[in-house]
């Protein structure tokens, strides 16, 4: 049903329609369709998606109509600025929603009027995050839910990166699943090593809403601490006025720059065969610096990257006072680092491999590694070695495409659609969460805040 008013012009807005429960108008089971348009502002990334998917869950299919990010402007900060963040979500979050109205899908009218399809749901991080950052998303989200008359999911942004590798199989096509086979599917239970900015995290998921935390960062994540470690060692022309805070991409790059003809690096990597040469100092032979593994001293499960960028930082400060440091020098202490944070990750995800065998029926044969640190390809050339090195060649490991790895609005999305075709919805004018753990053996996990209507009960739509 379409009104007549503009609605070329203002292709969104279609006619009247008056649900008093969002769930009632739409038909449940698979082979429904479900078009959502999906905010994500956690952090100093403002991003939105509109991501169609069919039936849902691990067999559906998905269709990315549309998914781009904004980032902050944060140069000449050192990284990220809070109030610079979301000043930047108020001034580019509403243009970008508008952009991506343009590529809602057709109405299916048939007459090729140029009507769009008004979304059915409004997914969008709710947490955790930066509190005003989220609330920019969160009231985007409940002004467009109201104007539709459609629900709101409040994501939880690491759930969302969990279940990536569900949207990355939904998107696949048909040929490319008939191509990948086994692999193309993204079937619970699964492990997965978020590694980004924020977070680091190991989980083990085992259902849509069921996350187990194996092992998580202590303090500082491990994208952070690279982007610290990589403003010390990188040669300072290359770090003085960047825009771009990142480093840790640059290190790599840094660490391990394209062969003869735009050829990769081929890594000289041997993982360390036992616990024993894993945890072992790297000894410098030509400048006599030495760097300890991370957590080198315990089996405990976490993640501990911030003495790491202590001891990188004290390298660097005493070779600048015995006289500086040479590319060759910069480029070894680079691949130093890397090696030892990542082996640090995967010697925590051996271990976690390890105590799943010996306690769970269904062991994880499925590894997959999210977040910006994901993009890293020695960091993947690490995981495969040590666990192939440990006998875990069963494990593969998948690394969903880097626009889906870091913060971005499809994830949200899709995490949406499937909390929705569960039941989940999220009451307007709920909070934003701060700190929002996955597990419930924490504060509850991700059922322990306020606002989760199942069912659709209780839920009025208010106009
Ligand atoms: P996210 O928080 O998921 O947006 O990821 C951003 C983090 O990933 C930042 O700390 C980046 O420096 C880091 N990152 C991005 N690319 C790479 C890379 N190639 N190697 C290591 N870290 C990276
Ligand atoms: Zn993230």
């Amino acid at each position: 049903m379409r009104g007549g008013l503009g609605i070329a012009a203002r292709p969104w807005l279609l006619g009247p329609r008056r649900p008093t429960s969002a769930h009632r108008r739409l038909p449940q089971g698979s082979g429904r369709c479900l078009v959502t348009l999906a905010i994500e502002s956690s952090c100093d990334d403002t991003c939105v998606a509109i991501l169609e998917t069919t039936s849902g869950g691990g067999s559906g299919s998905a269709k990315l109509h549309f998914n781009e990010r904004l980032t902050a402007d944060n140069g000449g900060h050192g990284g990220i600025v809070p109030n610079v963040a979301v000043a930047s979500h108020h001034a580019r979050l509403s243009p970008l929603v508008r952009k991506a109205l343009a590529f809602l899908p057709a109405s299916g009218g048939g007459d090729g009027d140029g009507t769009r399809r008004r979304p059915d749901l409004v997914a969008v991080t709710r947490g955790p995050g930066l509190l005003p950052a989220l609330a920019t998303g969160l009231n985007v989200a409940y002004g467009l839910a109201l104007g539709w008359q459609v629900p709101v999911v409040g994501v939880n942004h690491m759930q969302a990166h969990a279940l990536t590798p569900r949207l990355v199989a939904a998107l696949a096509s048909p040929a490319e699943r008939r191509r990948a086979g086994a692999s193309a599917s993204a079937s619970f239970p699964f492990l997965s090593l978020l590694v980004s900015g924020g977070h680091t995290l190991l989980l083990r998921s085992a259902g849509v809403c069921d996350h187990r935390i194996l092992a998580q960062a202590r303090n500082v994540a491990v994208g952070d601490a690279l982007d610290k470690c990589a403003r010390e060692i990188l040669p300072p022309e290359a770090v003085a006025g960047a825009r771009d805070v990142a480093f840790a991409a640059q290190l790599e790059r840094f660490a391990f720059p394209a062969g003869p003809g735009g050829r990769g690096y081929g890594y000289d990597y041997a993982p360390p065969p036992t616990r024993a040469a894993e945890i072992a100092p790297y000894r410098s032979a030509a400048h006599g610096w030495t760097l300890t593994p991370p957590l080198a001293g315990t089996r405990a499960m976490a993640f501990d990257f911030s003495g790491f960028y202590g001891q990188v930082n004290a390298v660097v400060r005493a070779r600048a006072a015995a006289g500086g440091m040479g590319l060759d020098e910069r480029r070894e202490l680079a691949r130093a680092a890397m090696t030892l944070a990542f082996e640090s990750l995967a010697g925590r995800v051996v271990l976690a491999l390890e105590a799943i065998e010996a306690t769970e029926r269904q062991p994880a044969d499925t590894l997959v590694v999210a977040g910006g640190v994901a993009s890293n390809r020695f960091l993947r050339a690490v995981l495969r070695a040590m666990l192939d090195a440990r006998g875990y060649h069963r494990v593969r490991i998948v690394v969903p495409p880097p626009e889906l790895c870091t913060d971005n609005a499809a994830m949200i999305a899709w995490a949406g659609a499937e909390m929705f075709e569960a039941g989940w919805t999220t009451a307007l004018g709920a909070h934003p969460v701060r700190k929002w753990p996955l597990d419930p053996d924490e504060d509850g996990g991700m059922f322990g805040v306020p606002g989760w209507l199942k069912d659709g009960r209780e839920y009025q739509i208010l106009y």
